[in-house]
């Protein structure tokens, strides 16, 4: 392994299923293909493609010899269907196959599909990652792994073709669980910037210059950087989209409560959430979320471009 995790990024041709082509499937099998693997997708609604890519009509014609399939699908309950369900990959899974899962789905239900397919000789690697559309395309998405070491490095001219760190955190479910963690604080920490915008502005601040004193302090923080010039300029459109980040809230409190963690904040957020879903806004950004406090506080958020 080197700095970035990745290993040795000489190239060898891999035969790859990759199993769903939404806003980050799509670019990340296109990222497959342009480093030279044989990729065969899968999309549960038709019609989808991949330059460069065979298709196939189901989970299990595109993973029949495929030495890895990878799945990049909603939640939990569509891993479960896309494995284990009518023409599901299970049927093609033969010894040494490796399944690497990069939805963001349960810990526990990883773990339980897992001992499910390792009776077969398969191991699972949980592969999600973070980066958003941009990354996806990009190929400069991080991964947050976890899975046998040896897999994972039989994983690494893929991973290189897809991203530009790996973050290995143990076996197999661990990389779901950390993914929940790392969430837990987008959501949380962008609540406490929407928050911090809506009372600012009803109390007669410039929000202008209160992001750049963010900048300048140790309030500072990535998701701000990223999230603030959207929300300025009132761009809702979706990176990630709310729904996606409710569904995620909802994995993190259900993962609390198996463990016996209590999440008081989050249990708060996951409301918002809530609310701004039956305000319609599930397929815009996360940030979106800002739209309920404004209505609450009768204010709009605005910066000087807005
Ligand atoms: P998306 O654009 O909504 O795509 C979802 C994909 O899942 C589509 O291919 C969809 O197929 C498929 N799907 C949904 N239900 C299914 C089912 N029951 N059986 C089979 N396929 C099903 O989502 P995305 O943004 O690509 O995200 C995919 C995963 O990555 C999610 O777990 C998400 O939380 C995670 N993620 C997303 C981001 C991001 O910024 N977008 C970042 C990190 C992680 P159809 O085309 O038929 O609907």
């Amino acid at each position: 392994m080197d700095a970035t995790g990745l290993g040795t990024k000489e190239k060898f041709r891999m035969r790859v299923a990759f199993l769903g082509l939404g806003i980050m499937g799509e670019a990340m099998a296109t990222n497959l293909v342009k480093a030279g693997h044989e990729v065969t997708v899968w999309n549960r609604t038709p019609g989808k493609l991949v330059e460069g890519a065979g298709v196939a009509p189901t989970p299990a014609a595109a993973a029949q010899g495929a030495e890895v399939v990878w799945m990049c699908v909603a939640d939990t309950e569509a891993v479960h269907q896309v494995v284990f369900g009518m023409d599901g990959e299970e049927a093609s899974l033969t010894e040494g196959m490796i399944i690497a899962d990069s939805s963001t789905i349960s810990p526990s239900a990883t773990a339980r599909f897992a001992e499910q397919v390792k009776a077969r000789g398969v191991a699972w690697v949980d592969a999600p990652m973070t980066g958003s559309k941009i990354g996806a395309r990009e190929g400069t998405l991080v991964f947050i792994v976890g899975g046998e070491e040896a897999s994972i490095d039989r994983l690494g001219p893929l991973f290189a073709a897809m991203g530009k760190k790996i973050f290995r955190m143990g076996e197999t479910s661990k990389g779901q669980a950390t993914k929940l963690a790392m969430n837990l604080q987008i959501a949380m920490i962008f609540e406490g910037f929407a928050e911090a915008l809506t009372l600012a502005t009803k109390l007669g601040v410039d929000t202008q210059q209160l992001l750049s004193l963010i900048e300048a302090t140790m309030v500072r923080s990535g998701v701000v950087d990223y999230k603030g010039p959207f929300v300025l300029r009132r761009d809702f459109t979706p990176n990630f989209p709310l729904r996606l980040m409710h569904k995620d809230i909802k994995l993190t409190l259900e993962a609390a409560k198996e463990a016996r963690v209590k999440l008081p904040a989050l249990e708060t957020v996951e409301e918002i959430y809530e609310m701004a879903t039956e305000d319609g806004h599930k397929d815009l950004d996360y940030a979106a979320t800002l739209t309920l406090l404004e209505k609450w506080a009768g204010v709009q958020v605005k910066g000087k471009a807005a």
